[in-house]
This record gives structure tokens, sequence and C-alpha cells, in this order.
């Protein structure tokens, strides 16, 4: 609080009760002078000659007795003067005292202390004044604080002031004041009243305190609470919010409508591995700039209507960063559903003109999904998880896409993520079973080996690959998954090479997924699993789809060849479905092709395709590599193959993919046919 006053400044004021002691002592010592004077002189002129009355006995014993009396009188009187001024000087002491401890006090205090009289005139004010506003006692002295303090706090500070005044109890209050150099400081004060002797008050004590870093502390932590760090934006908390207040809104006023929009940065990975964090970080504040400009631009631009050039779009949108590369915009006030795509297409359209960081010009696009105010959302969570959940499926479906969110959407994520939930528990479960298809030579129809495909045997009743792979792979659980399969499978086969020993040994195939081949380190995993379970590496073959050779060529040559030297084989599977380039396959050192069953099924009725199956094996053949033909159920088509010079085929026709206990008795029945056949040579006796 301030003191309104427009008297000098006075550093020391002589305190008031010193004052009245001195003047109460002054009366005392005058006053005991002059009786002693006064009584003085009445004994002397009793006592002597001249002075002297007639004497008689009565009066010269009355004489004596008066003399006495006075004497004793002026003892009694000089005493009481003494003791008093004993007294005084006491008083004055510790009034004294006081006084001191009170100049240090104000002139030491960091807070600026304050003394105005009852009529708002200042008294006092302690140096710490200069100290934190700057200004010296003249500037003080010479100017009414009432017009340092800022405009808009003036009216408290006024009330304040006077109810200080009134009650005797001052009540904290924050303001603030202008400091000398122009800046504006907060003050934190408190006044207490100076009782008058006769009641009401002498005026006001006031204690102000300079809270002006506090606050700026308080100011930046509850801005870091509901701002991100990075761009500025809002975060997730206050994006919230706003959510929930506009959720509210709707549901009051039914033609309030507002939408979500959130928006992931494509492969923003990519960008933050390859150019650096820092660069990465520049990036996104770049992004946030300029979707905020881009927002700002759809609220004015212009919407054709009939019979209106103009028609603004949304007025109020808020853009937020939740989190990593994710923005998100709340457009509230829509008119029409159509105004949020619209600002998802003017937003995806500023996006392609490119960013430049670190020199590089990059270019960005960004996948986005909208949810729309729906009465039947209460929480504001679970609309931005709509606008996410459809922002999933926009990136699912592509590049710079947009999908706006419905209920099957809803459906389909709560099922994914049960999914996920089972996946997890039935690998702790070891509810992963592998089976196992045979692969044949069509040559001699002998069993080569076996590719593994895995099952997932729930108490329900068994899951396909093509309903959990997938999502395995996009969760990162297949590794375990195939890790496990194929440790089983090695164990497998030795038990197997050991029971039915053939020449060449019976090989095994694995499928690796696109996750599987971007770890670093699958080459030095999968040399682990072979060494533990003492299988020889040439009876190895790992299937890579086209696809996932491609998506990095540079790199795959590098996976493909590590692999490679570990001395496993290498196939090419689903050939046919994907890039279908034999002459892009020829710089990776792969030793198989694996041709697409929808290439064989269709080999027999159709000429073109068989002619494409043709010389695909006549390509595959020139690069030196061998040839599976994959879903081969009809004898016709295997004899078709056979007639191309494929080496192998697999399918329905030879055996479906089946346990190990079915593989081993199928192995049994064709180990001792071949015995016996071969025994029936031995004996000279035809066998077929
Ligand atoms: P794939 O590697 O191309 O495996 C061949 C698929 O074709 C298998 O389907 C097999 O059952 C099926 N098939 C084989 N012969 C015939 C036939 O004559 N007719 C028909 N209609 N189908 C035939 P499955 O077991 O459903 O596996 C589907 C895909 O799932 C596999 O394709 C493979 O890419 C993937 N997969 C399966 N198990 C695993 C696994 O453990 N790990 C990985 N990474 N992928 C797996
Ligand atoms: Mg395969
Ligand atoms: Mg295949």
């Amino acid at each position: 609080m301030t003191e309104p006053s427009k008297r000098p400044y006075e550093p020391e004021p002589p305190p008031l009760p010193i004052r009245q002691v001195e003047g109460q002592e002054w009366w005392l010592w005058g006053f005991a002078v002059a009786v002693t004077l006064v009584l003085t002189f009445g004994i002397l002129s009793l006592t002597f000659p001249g002075f002297r009355l007639p004497a008689s006995g009565f009066y010269s014993l009355n004489l004596k007795e008066w003399v006495r009396g006075l004497a004793a009188l002026v003892l009694l009187f000089d005493i009481y003067t003494v003791y008093q001024h004993l007294q005084l000087q006491r008083v004055r002491r510790r009034l004294a005292e006081r006084d001191r401890l009170f100049q240090l006090i104000t002139e030491n205090a960091a807070d600026m202390i304050a003394v105005v009289d009852g009529h708002g005139r200042r008294l006092y004010n302690s140096p710490a004044y200069q100290k934190v506003l700057g200004y010296g006692a003249d500037e003080l002295a010479s100017t009414s604080s009432l017009e340092q303090v800022h405009p808009d706090d003036r009216d408290r500070v006024l009330e304040a002031a006077e109810k200080a005044r009134l009650t005797g109890r001052g009540e904290r209050l924050e303001y603030r004041i202008r400091h000398k150099d122009g800046s504006w400081r907060v003050l934190e004060s408190t006044a207490s009243a100076i009782p008058a002797q006769g009641g009401g008050t002498d005026g006001l004590v006031i204690v102000n305190r300079d809270i002006t870093e506090r606050k700026r502390v308080e100011a930046l932590l509850a801005h870091q609470a509901f701002y991100d760090g990075l761009t500025n934006l809002p975060n997730r908390a206050l994006l919230l919010d706003r959510l929930q207040r506009a959720m509210v809104i709707s549901r009051r006023h039914s033609d309030f409508k507002f939408a979500v929009l959130f928006i992931d940065i494509d492969e923003f990975k990519v960008f933050n591995d390859s150019l650096g964090h820092e660069a990465g970080d520049d990036l996104l504040i770049q992004i946030a700039q300029r979707l905020k400009v881009s927002l700002r631009g759809v609220d004015t631009v212009s919407r054709p209507r009939p019979g209106k050039d103009i028609d603004p779009l949304p007025g109020e949108s808020t853009l937020a960063r939740p989190g990593g590369d994710e923005f998100v915009v709340l457009a509230e006030e829509l008119h029409d559903p159509s105004d949020a795509i619209r600002i998802s297409e003017r937003l995806q359209e500023r996006m392609t003109v490119p960013f430049t960081v670190n020199g590089h010009e990059i270019v960005v696009t960004a996948g986005i999904g909208i949810a729309f105010s729906d009465p039947n959302r209460t929480e504001a969570q679970d609309v931005l998880r709509d606008a996410e959940i459809a922002m999933y499926r926009a990136k699912h479906a592509g590049k710079a896409r947009c999908e706006v969110f419905d209920n099957a959407m809803h459906v389909g994520a709560v099922q994914r993520l049960q999914l996920e939930t089972d996946l997890r528990k039935a690998l702790e479960l070891d509810e992963f079973r592998v089976h196992y298809q045979p692969l044949v030579s069509l040559q001699n129809g002998q069993i080569v080996g076996f590719e593994g495909l895995s099952r997932w045997q729930r108490p329900q009743g068994i899951v396909m690959p093509g309903d959990f792979i997938k999502v395995a792979d996009e969760i990162g659980l297949i590794l375990a998954i195939n890790r496990n399969l194929l440790r089983e499978a090695c164990e497998q086969l030795r038990r197997w090479h050991a029971l039915f020993p053939s020449d060449p040994p019976l090989t095994f195939s694995a499928n690796i997924t696109a996750k599987q081949f971007a770890q670093g380190d699958l080459a030095s995993q999968l040399g682990e699993i072979l060494q533990q379970t003492g299988m020889d590496p040439r009876l190895i073959d790992l299937e890579i789809t086209e696809n996932i050779a491609m998506a990095d060529a540079e790199r795959s040559a590098i996976v493909l060849s590590e692999l490679k030297a570990l001395g496993v084989r290498l196939s090419i599977d689903d050939f046919g479905t994907g890039y279908s380039s034999l002459c892009r396959l020829q710089r990776f050192p792969v030793d198989t092709l694996k041709i697409d069953r929808t290439f064989i099924s269709g080999m027999d009725q159709d000429i073109e395709t068989h002619e494409m199956v043709r010389i695909i094996i006549m390509l595959a053949h020139n690069l030196g590599l061998k040839v599976v033909a994959e879903g081969i159920e009809k004898p016709e088509q295997m004899a078709m193959l056979k007639h191309l010079g494929c080496e192998m085929g697999q399918g329905y026709l030879f055996s479906k993919p089946v346990s190990a206990d079915e593989i081993e008795k199928l192995l049994t029945s064709r180990f001792t046919t071949s015995a016996s056949h071969t025994r029936a040579k031995a004996a000279g006796s035809p066998s077929d």
C-alpha cells in the first residue's frame, strides 16, 4: 500500500513521547527550584537578626518548629525531584534505544517501510525505497506516490488505505508501481494502523515488499504447466481444458459446433534421425509457425455461398502441440462440418511449401484425423482420442491424407487394442505354435524342407497369421514370437535329421518381417540361435518379401550380406506381388525366388499367367536363382511347373501346414516307403 502524501520527506522527526517527558521534566525542575528558593528565604527571614519577632515563649517555640518543619519539607521535595529525574532519565534511555532499534530495522529491512499520518501525509520512508524503486528521498518527497501506482490499481490502493484507516486493520494487497527506470514492479503490501490516544487512528505503518521476481517465476511456472516449451503453443493440458469448455458450450447451445483436427507429420522420425535432433526441433518450430499463420489465413478466407461473396470460416481456433510431432487444431464455431475438412485441406496445402532447415530444403506432409463435436462424448480426451484414431487411419492410407472419425473406427480401434493386449498375454502364456508346410522337389517328389508358419493356439480356436502377424509386427512382438519359432524349429529339424537322414538334409524356411529386418542385430541374434541349437546355417532359408527388401535398398544390401556371411540361404517371398523387378533384385545376394500363389493358381486357366510364370522362371534361372512355386493345389499345375523347370513347389497338393507330429507321421510313412523301395530295388523286384 502506498501513502498518498505531499509533505516533504523528514528522515528523523523527534518521537512524540520523548518530547512529552522532556516538557514534564522542565516543569518539575522549575517548580523544585522555585519552592526551594521560597522556603530558603522563609527560613532565613525567621532565623537571621533583624528578622526576629518579639521573644515570647510561645513564639520562640513555634518558630523553631516551623523552621524544622520547613527544612523537612524542602528535603522531602528535593528527594522526590531527584527520584523523578532518575526515572525520567531511564525512560529517555529506553526511548532512545527503541528509536535506534527502529532506525536499524527500517534502514536495513529489504521491505519498504512507510509511516503516514492520519491525513495520509508521508512521515517516513525507509531507505529500501531507493534500493527497490530507484527513487531518492528528495524525489519521493516531491512526487505523489499514487502517481507511481499503475493506473489500473489506483482505486484498489485508495480503497485499501481507507479501509485500514477505518478498521485499524489493513489487508494484504498486491499492486504495481513504476520503477524509476520505467518498468513496473509488483508490491505486496500490508498496513497497520497507529492507534491514537483518544481513540481512532493516528496514521498507518505500511510495509511493502517487492514480489516482482516471485510473480515472474510464478507466471513462468504457470506458463510451463500449460504451454509447450519448444513451440510455445498450448500443451495437452491446456488443449484438453479448452476442449472441455467447447464441449460445455456445445451442450448448452446445439448450434455451436467444433472440430478437433489431429495432425501428425509423416515420417518425422526420418527427418529427426537423419538431420539430428536440433534440426528436428527447428523443423517443428517452423511447422508450428506455418500452421499458426495458415490458421489465421483460414479464419479470414472466404467461402463462396449463393447470394453472398464472403462468409468467413470459423472464428476461434486453438493450435496446440500435445507432444512429439503431433499438433492439434481445435476449430470452434463451425458453420458446417465441411469447414473442418476445408481447414484440413488448407493446412495440408500450406505444408507443401518446402521448409529450410540447416540449408536443406525439406518437404513435409501430414496426416490429419478429424473428430466433430458429439453430444454423446462427455470427456475431452475421448474426443481427442477419436481424432487421433482417425489420424492413424489417415496415416495408414498413405501420406498427406485426411480422415474423419466415425464409429466403425472406434470399434476397430477398440478391437485392435484388445488384440494387442491379447497378443502380449499369448506370448506370456506360450500360445504360439509352429506349423510346418513341406517344400517338395518337383523333379522327384521328395520333401526337401519345410516352411515354418505361426499359429496362435487360443482356447477358443486357432488364429491364422493373417489375423495377427501384422499387429504383432507393428507393436514389436514379432521379434519374440519369431525368435521362439526359430529356436523350436531348429531343435525340431535336428531331431528329424537324426530320425530321417537324407542327402541333402531337410531345410527350414522362416519368414522375416519388416520390423525384424529393420533390427540392427538380426544377424547376430540369428547366429546365436544357430549356435545354441547346433543347426547348420546352410540348411536355414530366410524369406523376405520384395517390399521389405526394396524399402531401403542400400540398407537391405548390407543386412542381406551380413546374413549371407552367417552361411544361411536367402529367398524372396511372394514374388510378383510387390515391385516385381528381377533386375533390382539382382544386387541382393539371394538364392531362391518364391513365385506367389496368385500366379500359380491362375496358370492352368489363363495362358497369359502361364506365360508370365514361364518368363519369371526363365529370368530367375538366368540370374542363377532357384525357383519355388507357392500354392500348388492341382496336379496340372505341378506338371506345368515341372515342365517349365521350376525346382520346388509348396502347396495343399502336397500338404497343408501341419503340426510337428503330423509332419513326423508323414516323414515316417515316406521314409518307410522309400526304404522298402530301396530294399525292393536291391532285391531286384520292380518298384512302381
Ligand atoms: P507365406 O510366407 O507366403 O506363406 C505361405 C502361405 O500360403 C501360408 O499361409 C500357407 O498356409 C499358404 N498356402 C500354402 N500353400 C497353399 C495352397 O496351396 N493354397 C492356399 N490357399 N494357401 C496356401 P499362412 O500360414 O496363413 O501364412 C500367411 C503369411 O503369414 C505367410 O505367407 C507369411 O508371410 C506370414 N507368416 C506366417 N507365419 C509367420 C511367422 O511365423 N513369421 C512371420 N514373420 N510371418 C509369418
Ligand atoms: Mg513365406
Ligand atoms: Mg509366400
